[in-house]
């Protein structure tokens, strides 16, 4: 590379470079296989010339020395990367989409509110330091900076050079950018003419081109095909296509480009669209790919200096020749831009120009420009909305100041709204009358684009977000264009998706119905805002409500024809709509939007007078009438025929995502036309819209029609919870929906503020209104979360017709109705008083008292009189709903006495004119309306009391209420006494009768009470004398008592008989095991041993093995069956294939059965004999026995009896000596007989089924030497207890506590399993034996030292009873030595190994130095190790008994249930506890010389001489393999207490292969070691046996080198947990609550989470049992979507 010559002008110069370097921008054929052409050193080093030349000197010191010019920033504007944290105040942010990046958040206020946590998906950026952003605390501590500096000051203090040429330079490196990426390159020809060169080489490259429409297997099978390569190449591809929006796939010639297009582009049998495919010219490829590193060099100079960054700002928005900014020429070419290409431009954007404020002033406006272009462009595109440049508007329109100097001058809101109109509407004449409708509504191109244009409604939203603080003359105007903008498009909606009643036939094809309620329920986050700005002030409201009446005028003002109704002796002027003839529909937009205009009207205390409306009421309220009675009727089921879509739309017109601007509307426009016309006509109009005017003609749903009427008119004057409606605050109206969500059952935080919908999103006071009203119950399992009951004195407030009741909440009412009895209040439903109608709807209770309903109501009630002749039919509920409707008249009516406010409103009086009460007062006896009688009664004393107050009777007037109350509570206190004395004389009654039968039988066995007297005592002086002894294993006397506990006969689970010939045998599951917890894993040095331990668990229930064979054929069969009917992949949780099958009792997942073998058995397996010798002695007979002395055989026996008499232990003798004979004679007898011979039979073919079994499971597993089933049994004996001991460990028990009887079963039946195996094959472990002694001897090359003990210990134990004949002594002598040497082995090893870090933490007495430390140095010494000086041999102590416990505990463990003597349950895990029970000397020293009888340090010294221990302890491994640390149980990774801590672990993560932080990659963390993965993706599948593999299933393989190749996975940016285990898996929540104690799987509510003791607990219990294949087979089994998971692909 040249140098440069400093007078050279530096766009020449660059463009030189370029050229010069052509060649070898790109990378040589042999050097490429996937990803970027472009050479990146040669790159790198032309961008340093560069550098260099720009910045004057070495980049990095002139980057620091600019940045140091900068002025503090008072602004963060950190871009963030997908799934880094964002955080929201909930209390301070002026909308949820401003929010702080973790750095700036800690360092704020608000870490002390209330705030939410997300996990972006990249894109956005911090609002830390906007002032608009934040309704306090806008800055965090590191930008709250006073900024009196302009922003010009930074761009002086730039060095001379880049200030006088700085635009010069950067404009020449944009506009190679621009011209690289906005025109099509793809021939040298099409390149600048500043990069045409001469000696152009003659190569072409492939580019294929991402998008959504197609599959990743698609795009693979394709270009295998078409570059022909392998598939994992091909996943390449697809995965930088996916990643980085294309990929070059192929390098050659043009032809072999070309041919290689043609292949992609139209491969045979594809009917898809086709893949975007281009040829380009090499040159071509590498300029836009070094285009890329120029930008993102942009980015990094405009991110560290001020400065710098000004002059990107000024030269991106700068226009050029053409009159377009880089900035406009980028937008408008955003579309045709790889997703790489738009993310780096976004970027520098981002950087730059939204960084000033003024510099994103010109940024928007431009913006604003283009905008109808660049929504039509991304409504064809095919990326997703976050690589669009539309994504920015949330940058732009959420700036309040910002907004509003858009709207004036640039009208935006014009601008959106006719973007949005254009998307889905065709305009039907340019020129329009006013309130002309001109526009018309195409459904179809909604529904084509209905997820893109979802984005314009946000933008229109943000915008409308904040109404200005000062309402201009300019503002006003263009709101009011606007606004009749928006009327006119909701106008074109009008009665959209409207449906004709099906009378005959059934729909034929269901009507498409989504996109219309998705549509609505866009409106309503829009509408919310929009109320805010048409309500400023009464002018502004008056002039949106005549802007809309103009509309509906236009709109039905012809269609509405009147027609005339007679009722009750008048006749009323109605609309002529019969909703069972003509169109109806649920969508009234333009309708509700004046509904909504007149509650404005009513808050801001507008008359409706005022308004001068030129339309009439009545028809202005139609469509919502319509809607109402159409919902009615549907209900009512008289719509059955005309299908799903149309329930589906009444069903979301009221349910809580949608019901604010539907339902709620109708409602409020019903009340509105109730308050301003006259009543009775009102109640006609909606009559005769339900088409109740005929009884004749609905027949058969007259009595449903009538109930749904009923319903309306309670709506209409009982719902007043509205501001602008009633006179209520926000407070109340939370109030009323809380209480009543809870009316049917206690719910979940989060359920709740589901149901109370959008209202209470921005109004975070609804959880205090929930504590004031309910009681927090926390979770009582993980499986349940907490949730909130309501309190019992909140009850009356819940009203069984509230309107926001669906269908399934009706039984709200027989739940407070239970919960009345329980606690005993008076059953009678009372109304509530609603608060007062504001003036607006002042009117509308007269409805109540209007001549027509109570001449209506009348008629109703008659129909239950016995003579009362109708077409209804009189239910319950229609009773129910009309005398709620006299209560509340009556209630209305008091509550306004009370107030003294006589407007006339005189219910009472009326009512008894329409002879309502005379009518009550002969059904309250009769028998059909029993169940309302006190109801009745209610309501005729309220009557009576109401009159009273009126006649004056004011003294009355306070406690008239009070009186009634007490009236009905004195009943109920009455009843309930009688009930409890009832109560009470029943249970007396049955006393007495027992006494007297005790007393009868008492009578006749008059023995009996001594008798039982007498068996206490002696079971009682029994249970004293085993206790006074402590249980010692290894003594005999325990042994033999152990023998005499008998083992309870088990039943088998499947023929139910239990005396049967055919071996017992156990469900069980084997499987690999975790790593055992000593850190030495299994191998423990022996040849005969590779691979991981073997690990069993069961369930514990019995079969007969035959009965189990048969069931394992027969699901083995139906499997079979299955799978040749269906001949596609097995579709089941477990498969017969691996040998899998679920328990018949219990559907626990068991892949073997395992034999169950009494005691006895195993006992007759041992040689139980009294006699004990010392260590030295069974020492020197181990020694001969290895290797024999030359002596005879007869010498030998005399030598060991003489022995055996002069050192027999007096205390052992004595408590053994009782038993002696009878034992003996017992076992030998026992041995003889023929039963013991058919015994061993059956054990044996049960003990084949169990080893055939486990075989063919571990034929799959990395497994031990499979060829000696004795070793295997050895090594399942070995992992599975110490598994249960860190298990037990794990939950704090003592290992003399009993555990679980399947813990117990599994252990002891293993034991037995493996004694009776190495009976059966004693003379091929002989070679085995001999060595193992040998190393105990210290006489092998192998140490004792330097393996697992506890392994040693247990093989060497079992295998020792095989030698009990030729040594001439008992097990029990084996069995105390040999333990006895294992724990000093054990000893010896953590002394040679023991982390001398753990014992520095203290410091030591001078004239500490006892005799364990000195000890501790001997036997480091024999090693050859340093001696250890200064320590506390306290400290010693305690290290050496942490790190002994777990091995001592195992011993306890196997010795308890190879001998089955019940340790003192009293005892806990004491060290002195277990060696007591073990028969061991009572501490660590006197261990090493046997308890005072023998030294054993020549032993010791034997060991650690060993020059295989010396080479191995000479070299400390790493720590975790040093004592203390590696007998800690394995759990699984320590979570971060708060959970954005475990987001921030992850953040960082970026796929190991291909090193893009795309928003794609999932990272997922393995909670064994703590590895973070790259899941769910092709990039970083590896192959198992030939078959591909996600990360995670490739991890569990490694990580835990087995364990059934499960694995426990946290998917961090979703808070989820995945269980895995081979091909199955399942989901969990992450073990993280809320302040509410609510999970929040998938990170969508966003509170702030913190770890769960209790769950993390569980996690690790299902980690440590081995149960993760079990819990996802049994999640699997009640949830069948997760078969259908590709979970081996995770
Ligand atoms: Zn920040
Ligand atoms: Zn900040
Ligand atoms: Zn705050
Ligand atoms: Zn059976
Ligand atoms: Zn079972
Ligand atoms: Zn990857
Ligand atoms: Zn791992």
């Amino acid at each position: 590379m040249t140098m440069l010559t400093s007078d050279l002008n530096f766009a020449d110069y660059f463009y030189y470079l370029l050229k010069l370097e052509a060649d070898n921008l790109h990378v040589a054929s042999s050097d490429w296989s996937v990803g970027s052409v472009l050479n990146k050193q040669t790159s790198h080093s032309i961008l340093k010339n560069i550098s260099r030349f720009i910045l004057d000197g070495d980049e990095t010191e002139v980057l620091l020395k600019l940045k140091e010019l900068n002025n503090p920033s008072n602004i963060c504007g950190r871009v963030f990367r997908p799934g880094e944290a964002t955080y929201t105040c909930r209390s301070c942010a002026v909308d949820p989409t401003c929010v702080f990046c973790r750095e700036c958040f800690v360092r704020s206020e608000h870490k002390n509110h209330k705030y939410k946590l997300h996990s972006s998906s990249g894109g956005g950026c911090c609002d830390c330091g906007d002032p608009e952003a934040w309704k306090q605390h806008p800055a965090c501590s590191r930008h709250n900076v006073d900024q009196h500096h302009t922003s010009d000051d930074a761009r002086t203090r730039l060095p001379t050079k880049l200030q006088e040429n700085g635009e010069y330079f950067f404009h020449t490196l944009l506009k190679f950018v621009v011209d690289m990426f906005t025109v099509e390159h793809n021939e040298v020809s099409d390149l600048p003419p500043s990069l045409q060169s001469s000696s152009s080489v003659d190569k072409f490259a492939t580019v294929v081109f991402n998008d959504e429409s197609h599959t990743f297997d698609y795009v693979i099978g394709v270009l295998s095909h078409a570059v022909q390569c392998t598939n994992n190449r091909a996943a390449d591809f697809a995965t930088v296509i996916d990643r980085e929006g294309r990929s070059t796939v192929l390098c050659g010639s043009k032809t072999q480009c070309h041919n290689a297009k043609e292949l992609v582009t139209n491969p045979p049998h594809s009917t898809l669209d086709t893949l975007k495919t281009e040829v380009m010219h090499i040159y071509n490829v590498v300029y836009q790919e070094f285009a890329l590193e120029v930008l993102a060099w942009l980015t990094k100079l405009a991110e560290v200096s001020e400065g710098l960054r000004l002059i990107l700002c000024h030269i991106l928005l700068k226009p050029q020749e053409n009159g377009d900014s880089f900035t406009t020429m980028l937008m408008m070419s955003d579309t045709k831009l790889w997703k790489v290409a738009r993310n780096a431009y976004h970027q520098l954007v981002m950087s730059t120009c939204l960084l000033f404020n003024d510099q994103k002033r010109i940024f928007a406006v431009a913006y604003v420009k283009a905008y109808p272009q660049l929504i039509s462009q991304y409504l064809l595109d095919d990326h997703e909305h976050s690589e669009s440049i539309t994504s920015i508007s949330v940058q732009l329109f959420t700036v309040p100041t910002l907004v509003h100097y858009l709207m004036v001058e640039h009208n935006l809101l014009n601008v959106i709204t006719d973007t949005m109109i254009s998307v889905c509407c065709v305009r039907t004449s340019d020129h329009r009358e006013e309130h002309e409708i001109s526009l018309k509504f195409d459904p179809r191109r909604l529904q084509k684009n209905l997820r893109r244009t979802g984005f314009c409604f946000y933008d229109l939203k943000y915008a409308l977000t904040n109404v200005p603080t000062q309402w201009t003359q300019s503002i006003s105007e263009k709101f009011q264009q606007f606004f009749a903008n928006f009327a006119h498009y909701l106008a074109s909606m009008e009665g959209m998706d409207a449906v004709v009643r099906k009378r005959d036939r059934h729909l034929e094809r269901e009507q498409e119905w989504e996109s219309g309620v998705t549509m609505h329920m866009r409106f309503i986050p829009i509408m919310r805002q929009l109320y805010k700005w048409c309500c400023v002030n009464k002018e502004t409201t008056i002039e949106c409500v005549r802007c809309v009446v103009g509309f509906m005028k236009s709109l039905y003002q012809r269609e509405n024809v009147i027609k005339l109704v007679p009722y009750n002796g008048t006749t009323y002027q109605c609309v002529d709509y019969d909703i069972t003839e003509k169109p109806v529909s649920v969508h009234y937009p333009l309708t509700r939007l004046l509904a909504g205009l007149f509650v404005k009207c009513g808050s801001l205390g507008i008359k409706f007078e005022e308004i001068g409306i030129s339309f009439d009421i009545l028809s202005l309220a139609e469509p919502s009438m319509r809607c109402l009675s159409l919902c009615g009727q549907v209900f009512a089921g008289a719509w059955r025929r005309n299908g799903l879509s149309l329930a589906n739309q009444v069903f979301y017109c009221r349910d809580y995502r949608c019901r604010t601007e539907s339902f709620n509307r109708d409602i409020q426009l019903l009340q509105a036309c109730a308050a301003n016309m006259d009543p009775n006509h009102f109640f006609v109009a909606i009559l005769d819209k339900m088409n109740l005017m005929d009884d004749t003609r609905f027949e058969e749903h007259l009595t449903s029609f009538t109930e749904e009427f009923i319903s309306i008119l309670i709506f209409v004057v009982v719902e007043r919870y509205i501001v602008g409606v009633g006179e209520v605050t926000w407070d109340e109206i939370l109030k009323r929906e809380v209480i009543h969500t809870l009316g049917d059952g206690a719910k979940p935080h989060s359920k709740i503020h589901k149901y109370l919908g959008e209202e209470a999103m921005d109004n975070p006071d609804w959880e205090r209104i929930l504590s004031e009203v309910a009681d927090y119950k926390p979770s009582t399992s993980v499986n349940s979360v907490a949730r909130y009951e309501l309190k019992i004195d909140h009850l009356d407030h819940i009203s069984p017709f509230f309107y926001h009741y669906n269908s399934g909440q009706a039984n709200a009412h027989n739940e407070v109705l239970k919960r009345k009895k329980a606690k005993n209040l008076s059953l009678v439903f009372v109304p509530q008083p609603s608060p007062t109608f504001t003036t607006f709807y002042t009117n509308v209770p007269n409805l109540l008292t209007c001549q027509s309903l109570l001449h209506y109501l009348s008629s109703i009630l008659r129909i239950y009189l016995p003579d009362g002749e109708t077409r209804i039919q009189t239910t319950d509920k229609l009773f129910e709903k009309v005398l709620f409707l006299i209560q509340f008249g009556i209630v209305e009516e008091m509550e306004k006495v009370k107030i003294n406010e006589d407007d006339g409103f005189k219910f009472c009086e009326k009512a008894t004119e329409g002879e309502l009460f005379s009518v009550l007062h002969i059904l309250k006896s009769q028998d059909s309306v029993a169940i309302h009688k006190d109801t009745i009664c209610w309501i005729l004393n309220a009557v009576e009391k109401v009159k009273n107050l009126r006649s004056g009777n004011t003294g009355e007037n306070e406690d008239g209420n009070t009186e009634l109350q007490q009236a009905s509570s004195s009943k109920t206190e009455l009843e309930r006494w009688v009930r409890k004395k009832k109560v009470e004389d029943r249970r007396k009654e049955l006393m007495m009768q027992i006494k007297k039968m005790q007393e009868d039988f008492l009578e006749k066995n008059p023995h009996l009470e001594e008798e039982g007297e007498m068996e206490g005592e002696v079971v009682e002086e029994k249970k004293k004398r085993l206790s006074t002894d402590v249980p010692v294993c290894t003594l005999l006397s325990w042994q033999q008592a152990s023998l005499k506990s008998t083992n309870e006969n088990e039943m088998c689970i499947l023929c139910q008989a239990d005396n049967n010939n055919d071996p017992l045998v156990m469900s069980c599951m084997t499987q690999s095991a975790l790593p055992a917890n000593n850190g030495f894993d299994f191998v423990c040095s022996l040849d005969e041993l590779q691979g991981t331990g073997i690990h069993v668990t069961t369930c514990s229930h019995h079969m007969h093995l035959g009965c189990w064979r048969q069931y394992f054929d027969s699901i083995k069969d139906r499997e079979e069956r299955r799978r040749t009917i269906r001949m596609r992949r097995m579709n089941g949780s477990y498969s017969t294939l691996k040998h899998e099958f679920l328990c018949p009792l219990c559907s626990r997942l068991s892949n073997c059965v395992i034999p169950s073998l009494s005691h006895e058995s195993a006992m007759k397996l041992r040689n139980i004999s009294a006699s004990t010798i010392t260590v030295q002695d069974w020492l020197r007979l181990i020694e001969d026995y290895v290797d024999p002395p030359k002596t005879s055989p007869q010498e030998f026996v005399v030598r060991f009896n003489v022995d055996m008499e002069a050192t027999e232990d007096e205390q052992w003798h004595d408590a053994a000596e009782s038993f002696v004979d009878t034992t003996e004679e017992m076992v030998m007898s026992q041995s003889s007989t023929v039963v013991m011979e058919t015994e061993v039979d059956t054990t044996e073919s049960a003990l084949d089924t169990f080893m055939t079994c486990l075989l063919k499971n571990l034929k799959n597993m990395e497994s031990p030497d499979t060829r000696d089933e004795t070793l295997l049994l050895w090594v399942a004996t070995v992992t599975t207890f110490q598994s249960e001991e860190s298990v037990m460990r794990y939950q704090g028990r003592g290992v003399m506590t009993p555990p679980s009887i399947r813990v117990t079963q599994a252990l002891s039946n293993l034991v037995r399993c493996f004694l009776f195996k190495m009976n059966q094959s004693q003379d091929t472990l002989q070679a085995t034996r001999e060595k193992l002694f040998k190393i105990l001897l210290g006489k092998h090359e192998q140490s004792i030292v330097s393996m697992n003990v506890f392994a040693f210990f247990v093989l060497l134990t079992v295998s020792a009873d095989g030698v009990c004949g030729a040594l001439k002594c008992s097990s029990i002598t084996n069995d105390k030595n040999i333990l006895l040497l294992c724990c000093v082995a054990q000893l010896v090893q953590i002394m040679l190994m023991l982390d001398e870090a753990e014992l520095q933490s203290e410091v030591a007495n001078d004239d500490d130095n006892s005799d364990l430390l000195q000890l501790f140095n001997q036997i480091r010494s024999y090693a050859l190790l340093p001696r250890v000086e200064r320590i506390s041999s306290r400290k010693l102590e305690t290290c050496l008994v942490d790190s002994f416990r777990p091995f001592l505990r195992c011993c306890t463990l196997f010795m308890h249930h190879i001998t089955n003597v019940t340790p003192n349950p009293t005892h806990n895990d004491d060290l002195y506890d277990m060696l007591t029970y073990l028969g061991l000397p009572s501490s660590i020293l006197s261990m090493f010389d046997a308890g005072g009888t023998a030294s054993l340090d020549p032993l010791v010294e034997r060991w650690c001489k060993n020059p295989h221990l010396i080479l191995r302890v000479s070299k400390p491994g790493p720590p975790n393999q040093t004592y203390p640390h590696c007998v800690r149980v394995r759990t699984l990774i320590d979570l971060d207490h708060d959970y954005s801590d475990m987001i921030e672990r992850a953040v960082n993560f970026s796929c190991p292969r291909f090193k893009s932080k795309d928003d794609s990659v999932a990272p997922m963390i393995c909670l064994a070691c703590g590895t973070i993965l790259c899941s769910q993706s092709y990039c970083c599948q590896q192959s198992i046996d030939g078959v591909n593999a996600g990360a995670c299933t490739y991890h569990c393989t490694q990580c835990t080198r087995g364990a059934g190749n499960s694995g426990i996975f946290l998917k961090v940016r979703d808070c989820t947990i995945i269980l895995l285990s081979g091909d199955r898996g399942c989901f969990k929540s992450a073990p993280y609550l809320d302040e509410f104690g609510e999970t929040d799987q998938g990170l969508r509510r966003g509170n702030p989470i913190t770890l769960d003791a209790t769950r993390v607990a569980d996690l690790n219990l299902i980690w440590l049992n081995h149960a993760v294949p079990e819990s996802i087979v049994h999640e699997m089994e009640s949830n069948r979507n997760l078969v259908n998971i590709d979970w081996n692909h995770l």
